[in-house]
């Protein structure tokens, strides 16, 4: 018998909205209509506001597997060679379809404690003198194990080499949540999904398209259909699509844009950091270990916990699931029964933060897992300090 909302604390499906929810009750409508096509156009412009971008985004009905396959299969050639780095489970994933599609990876190994690193990536680059390496491919967000990726820092590493590779990158759980510049950064491909910094459920892709892309995508040899960008961006143009949309998900997706342009940006950027600060002082407090080691490469959207060896993880998520009604993260291969993962992304404030934690330190305790008493209350005292910029905005707006 689990009573009250159940707290979905992963990492992605992050909890959908009420808001969201009720956009998304509606009738289907004709996706031929023109009322379609006024949808169609919103959600596509608005979308590149998120990805911070003046060029093409396309989102297809898809996982956001689906859209790492339409990054490979639009850009590359069987043959091709790319960079790719160990960060975590997710990018070994990508790295395997990528494999499958008969690309060559350089697979630049990692220890799933920190993001890339831009000076072993220009390392590499360096010593590709002949242009080899078609493609830089990096998860900005590495969601099996907390740490981010500095794409602006890999970005001016390709520069600094004079590498000609395309730069695509995984923003699947970082897209607004964490900062992320598709056209500042010149990222040729920014792939993203609908279930985790959009708050929406999952089923929708997006792919944010450079013009280099674009060439690339004209000039390749790769078989796809489903996936081909030009077959989506003609109708595109007039807010359609080539195929039959997920229609309500758009519904959700148009309020999802309203909700995090009405918040600002850069604000949806700081909560997230002061939730996820907040979370690692309780970790430190408990004593327990962030699985992430570089500070710089913390991750806003989630923490990956250590669980203390001989104790087992699995069984502290069920306690925490049956007594408190709250899903973690579990590790993912590497890491399996070696971390649980809190989610602090989407639809996540002070107060809800602080329920999660109270959730994992309980679970603690009742799992007999050593720990330092008293995490929630050092979180709790940090969010109470607000910032002096929010703080005035906070006055503006009552005084206004
Ligand atoms: C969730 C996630 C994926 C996979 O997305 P699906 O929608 O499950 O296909 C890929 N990369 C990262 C970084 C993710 O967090």
């Amino acid at each position: 018998m689990r009573q009250g909302r159940h707290f979905l604390q992963i990492p992605g499906p992050s909890p959908v909205p009420d808001r969201i929810l009720r956009a998304m009750d509606m009738p289907v409508i004709d996706h031929r209509s023109a009322e379609f096509g006024q949808l169609g156009r919103t959600v596509l412009e608005g979308s590149q506001k998120i990805f911070q971008t003046s060029g093409p985004v396309v989102i297809f009905p898809s996982s956001g597997t689906g859209a790492w396959e339409a990054a490979i299969v639009n850009t590359l050639s069987p043959g091709d060679q790319v960079l790719m780095v160990e960060t975590g489970h997710f990018a070994t994933l990508w790295r395997q379809m990528a494999a499958r599609w008969g690309i060559d990876v350089d697979f630049m190994p990692g220890d799933w404690r920190r993001g890339a690193d831009p000076a072993a990536i220009e390392d590499r680059l360096a010593r590709d003198t002949s242009h080899v390496l078609k493609a830089v491919m990096v998860v900005h967000n590495e969601t099996s194990t907390g740490a981010i990726s500095r794409i602006g820092e890999i970005r001016a590493a390709m520069d600094r080499v004079g590498h000609p590779a395309l730069l695509m990158v995984d923003t699947i759980s970082s897209l607004g949540s964490v900062d992320y510049r598709h056209d500042e950064w010149r990222v040729d491909v920014s792939v993203s999904c609908s279930q985790k910094g959009f708050m929406l459920p999952p089923g929708l892709g997006f792919n944010a398209i450079s013009d280099k892309a674009r060439t690339a995508a004209k000039n390749n040899r790769m078989p796809r259909s489903y996936w081909d960008w030009e077959e989506m961006l003609k109708p595109n143009a007039n807010g359609f699509f080539p195929y039959t949309p997920a229609t309500n998900l758009l519904y959700g997706l148009r309020e999802a844009i309203t909700m995090l342009m009405e918040e600002g940006l850069a604000n949806v950027f700081a909560r997230h950091q002061r939730l996820a600060a907040a979370t690692r002082a309780a970790v430190n407090h408990w004593g327990l270990e962030v699985l992430c080691q570089e500070p710089k490469d913390f991750s806003p959207v989630l923490t990956a916990v250590v669980m203390p060896p001989g104790y087992d993880v699995d069984q502290f998520r069920k306690v925490v699931l049956d007594n408190y009604n709250m899903s973690l993260g579990s590790g993912l291969s590497k890491v399996a029964g070696k971390v649980f993962r809190i989610g602090h992304l989407g639809e996540c404030n002070e107060l809800t933060l602080l329920a999660a934690l109270t959730g994992v330190e309980m679970g603690l305790s009742v799992a007999g897992i050593p720990h330092r008493a008293g995490g929630v209350e050092v979180a709790m005292k940090l969010l109470e300090q607000r910032t002096e910029a929010n703080s005035a905005a906070h006055l503006k707006v009552v005084g206004s």
